[in-house]
Order: C-alpha cells, then sequence, then structure tokens
C-alpha cells in the first residue's frame, strides 16, 4: 500500500461490524487510521474508542448525549457532532479516504450518499441502504468514480471470486446461507419459536436486527437485492443455497461454466479487512480453516413454504420500483416490534407482506419517491395486528 495510511470514517463504531472493524484498524495501522467514528447512543463505548483512536471527529446520534461525549473528548482536541444529519457532513472531511458503513437499516442511505458525492470510496456493511436505493447508489458511485467495496461475506466472497474476471460474463451466482437457528423447521414448528431461540445464531455472533434477519431469512432475501445491485445482475441469476457450516461463503458460475468460490471460517474480520485494505491481502493472524476439521460440507435447498420472506424479497426486485424499500422499511418495524414482544415470530413475513399489499406501487425510483414509500410502509407495518 501507499506510504501514506488510509483515513476511515467508521459509521456505526460501536455495533458488531464497527467494533470488529476497529480490531483490525489497530492490527493495521501501518495502513489505515481513523478519522471519524460515529455512534447511536452508546456514548460509553464510542468515548473508549476516540480515547484509543484518536479520531478527528465523532459523532453521537443521540443529541441528548452530545454533553456527556463532549465533555469527554474536548480536551483531547476530538471534535464532538450529535444528530442524524451530521452523520452525512462528518463523511464528506478531507481527511477521510474510505467510509465504512456498519449502522443498521436505511438511516444508512443519506450518509452512503453523501460520501460518495464527496468521492469516498465506500466499504458497505450496511445492505439496507442497498435495497433501499441500489439504482440511486450504483448511479452515485459511477458517476462520483467512487468503489463499493461490499463487507457482507457472501458478497465479499463473489467480489473476491471476480477479482480478475471482472469482464467476463457471470452465468449465476450462489449466495449460501447457513439456515439460521430454525433451519429445518416447517411453518407449524416456527409458531412456537421464542426471542432467545431466535437471537441465538448457531454460526455468527451479529447484532440484533442481522440476528432476527437471519432467522427469519429475510438477510439472504436482503443480500439477494444487494447482490443484484453490486454485481449488476437479474433476479434469475442470484440463487440461494443452505450450507450450515458457513465455510463457503459464495459461489460465482462465469458463461463457460465454471465456478469458483471463496472459502474461510466464519469470521467477519476477513471481509471487513479485505474491504478496508482493497485491492491487497495483508497478513493477519486471523484463525486458519482446515478442511480435516470439516470433513463434510453440506448443501441444501431453502424452503421457501416456511421462510416466506424469501419468496417476498425475490418478488420486490423482479417487480422493482419502490417495492424493495417498502420490503426493508415493513421488515425494519417488523423486527423492532418482534424484538419488543408486540408480534410472534411467524409474523414476521405477514407485516411485509401486509405493506406490500397496502402501499401503492410506484415505478419511480427517485430519492423522493422512495423515501415517501419507506415512510408509508412504516405506518403500515407499525399498525399491522
Ligand atoms: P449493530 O446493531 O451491532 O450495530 C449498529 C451500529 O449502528 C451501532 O454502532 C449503533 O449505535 C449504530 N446505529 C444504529 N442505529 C443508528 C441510527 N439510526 N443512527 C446512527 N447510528 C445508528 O449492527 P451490526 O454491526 O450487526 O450490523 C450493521 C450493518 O452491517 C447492518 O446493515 C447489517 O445487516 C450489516 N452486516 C452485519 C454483519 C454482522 O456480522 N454483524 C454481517 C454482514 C452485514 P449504538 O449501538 O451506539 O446505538
Amino acid at each position: 500500500m501507499s506510504e501514506e495510511t488510509r483515513g476511515i470514517a467508521i459509521l456505526g463504531s460501536t455495533g458488531s461490524i464497527g467494533t470488529q472493524a476497529l480490531d483490525v484498524i489497530r492490527d493495521q495501522s501501518d495502513v489505515l487510521h481513523v478519522e471519524v467514528l460515529t455512534a447511536g447512543r452508546n456514548a460509553d463505548l464510542l468515548i473508549k474508542q476516540a480515547l484509543e483512536f484518536r479520531p478527528n471527529v465523532v459523532v453521537i446520534a443521540e443529541e441528548s448525549l452530545r454533553e456527556k461525549v463532549f465533555d469527554a473528548l474536548f480536551d483531547e482536541g476530538i471534535k464532538v457532532y450529535s444528530g442524524t444529519e451530521a452523520l452525512a457532513q462528518v463523511v464528506e472531511m478531507e481527511g477521510v479516504q474510505m467510509v465504512l458503513t456498519a449502522l443498521v437499516g436505511a438511516a444508512g442511505l443519506q450518509p452512503t450518499l453523501s460520501a460518495i458525492r464527496a468521492g469516498k470510496h465506500i466499504a458497505l456493511a450496511n445492505k439496507e441502504t442497498m435495497v433501499v436505493a441500489g439504482e440511486i447508489v450504483t448511479a452515485e458511485a459511477e458517476k462520483y468514480g467512487v468503489m463499493i467495496h461490499p463487507v457482507d461475506s457472501e458478497h465479499s466472497a463473489i467480489y473476491q471470486c471476480l477479482a480478475g474476471e471482472f469482464h467476463n460474463p457471470i452465468e449465476k451466482i450462489v449466495l449460501t446461507a447457513s439456515g439460521g437457528p430454525f433451519r429445518g423447521y416447517n411453518s407449524e414448528q416456527l409458531k412456537a419459536v421464542t426471542k432467545a431461540q431466535a437471537l441465538n445464531h448457531p454460526n455468527w455472533d451479529m447484532g440484533a436486527k442481522i440476528t432476527i434477519d437471519s432467522a427469519s431469512m429475510m438477510n439472504k432475501g436482503l443480500e439477494v437485492i444487494e447482490a443484484k445491485w453490486l454485481f449488476d445482475l437479474n433476479a434469475d441469476q442470484v440463487e440461494i443455497i443452505v450450507h450450515p457450516q458457513s465455510i463457503v461463503h459464495s459461489i460465482v458460475q462465469f458463461t463457460d461454466g465454471s465456478m469458483k468460490a471463496q472459502l474461510g471460517l466464519p469470521d467477519m474480520k476477513l471481509p471487513i479487512q479485505y474491504a478496508l485494505t482493497y485491492p491487497h491481502r495483508l497478513k493477519n493472524n486471523f484463525p486458519r480453516f482446515d478442511f480435516l476439521d470439516y470433513p463434510s460440507l453440506t448443501f441444501e435447498k431453502p424452503d421457501f413454504s416456511a421462510f416466506r420472506n424469501l419468496q417476498l424479497a425475490y418478488d420486490s426486485l423482479s417487480k422493482g420500483g419502490n417495492r424493495p424499500a417498502i420490503l426493508n422499511a415493513a421488515n425494519e418495524v417488523a423486527v423492532a416490534r418482534f424484538l419488543k414482544d408486540e408480534i410472534q415470530f411467524y409474523q414476521l413475513p405477514d407485516v411485509v407482506e401486509h405493506a406490500l399489499k397496502n402501499v401503492g406501487y410506484e415505478k419511480s425510483t427517485t430519492l423522493d419517491a422512495l423515501v415517501a414509500s419507506d415512510l408509508e410502509a412504516r405506518k403500515i407495518a407499525a399498525d399491522f395486528k
């Protein structure tokens, strides 16, 4: 890499991806440094991170916590801002070369667009942004000459398989799915599952929203839409296969029938490091995969009838327009309501389907139209009984 270290802004530094990204930066401090850290409400961890990594600026989205963060960091010469609008401003700062979008939900959209328009490369963890406005985000990235490096392990796998192959046509890609804690359950069995079970993912330790999305398979549905935009594919070129060991992270098949897959232990630090240090592969101490520890890697068909979110996501992608934005917004509300014990697990797809039926179809994908559909879907999902 070049002599200068790459300045990173982490949106959502206190979350699962954010904290693992800081572990990567700590280990790769010869080439990476932190320019900006942002959090939603976890002021204590944000302060601790700022004191260790000495960013230029921090943002706490929750306005009422600004004073606490300011008092802790003012004497250290670290600037402190608050509010969600500040997220979209700090990503534009001169010292920032790359923005890691590691916050949850459609809240990531505006800061991602600001970063792109300021010419900053993106390390994209926040898949919801691509689901809501993939067409706009990819068009803006092209216009401003910005690269979007996927962090999601499946998309990072595809991205890594495509290195050196960018001009070779893709026949299809296969996204692997662990199947989550309810793999093999039928619709009846899903009626009895608890919140604690849904929050207990077999292979990955992640934030609450994506953990529930993984249990309901909506995560894979969102990933199908994310893949469409990242790799310029049609819905029928993106397949899903259940692979409970989470070792094969995804597969590309080219037009000659040849397949390439990327393998490794389920550890998000690897795709995070690849995105932050792209195109370099730097030495690290992450645990290594050994085939002899996994004598059997298995693959199964996903169950679209028990996990209805999968079909809802494919249908939304095929129909296009505002459908993916509605799907995402309703799902965000459904997951929040499930975590507050307002609805049962099996009702998650019901909420999404209800919103898809009740928000009018809009072909237009202007930002204003998508934001309006998002808001309407949230309201309908919140009223679902
Ligand atoms: P977490 O819930 O662990 O962390 C989310 C981060 O975003 C926290 O720093 C949180 O702040 C902050 N945040 C949440 N809401 C807002 C908001 N409205 N405004 C500003 N900041 C906010 O999530 P994850 O790290 O698990 O996931 C982040 C993204 O990465 C998601 O889009 C997810 O789908 C994607 N992803 C995650 C993977 C994983 O392994 N975790 C794997 C692949 C993709 P605070 O905690 O301070 O309130």
